[in-house]
């Protein structure tokens, strides 16, 4: 799948449309999710063109999927959830549930957040 520079996140990351930002550095922008799920959920995007962790753990540099990674802790650290936990999610394609294609984490936390899974039916 080629990258679509009109999705969402990219036009949030040309600043084409706001977000409430917590946190950036060369790499990466985390923001929160417009559609919140839990007391804490937020959105950590690489700044490059990929369309999945696939995509991101096959094209990323080092230097980038160590920023990605290293930003999921201190956002987690920042927002008090290291010590009770949290969850993070990277949704993948179809099957995955994936909206936005453009790869993102979502942090979530701030509550116990129940089984991984809805069984399906
Ligand atoms: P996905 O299903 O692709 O893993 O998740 C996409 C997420 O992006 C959803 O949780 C959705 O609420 C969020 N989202 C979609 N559009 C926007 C937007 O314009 N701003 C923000 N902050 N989040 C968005």
């Amino acid at each position: 799948m080629s990258y679509d520079d009109n999705n969402i996140f990219a036009k949030i990351l040309r600043g084409e449309i706001p977000c409430d930002k917590v946190y950036e550095d060369d790499y990466v922008l985390a923001f929160r999710d417009i559609a919140p799920q839990a007391p804490v959920h937020i959105l950590v995007i690489p700044k490059g063109k990929y369309v999945s962790i696939a995509d991101f753990g096959t094209k990323g540099s080092a230097d980038e999927v160590k920023a990605l990674y290293a930003a999921v802790a201190k956002i987690a650290d920042e927002e008090g959830l290291t010590d009770g936990g949290f969850r993070v999610i990277a949704n993948t394609g179809l099957n995955g549930g994936q909206e936005v294609p453009h790869f993102h984490v979502h942090i979530l936390g701030g509550q116990k957040l129940g089984p991984m899974l809805v069984k399906a039916a």
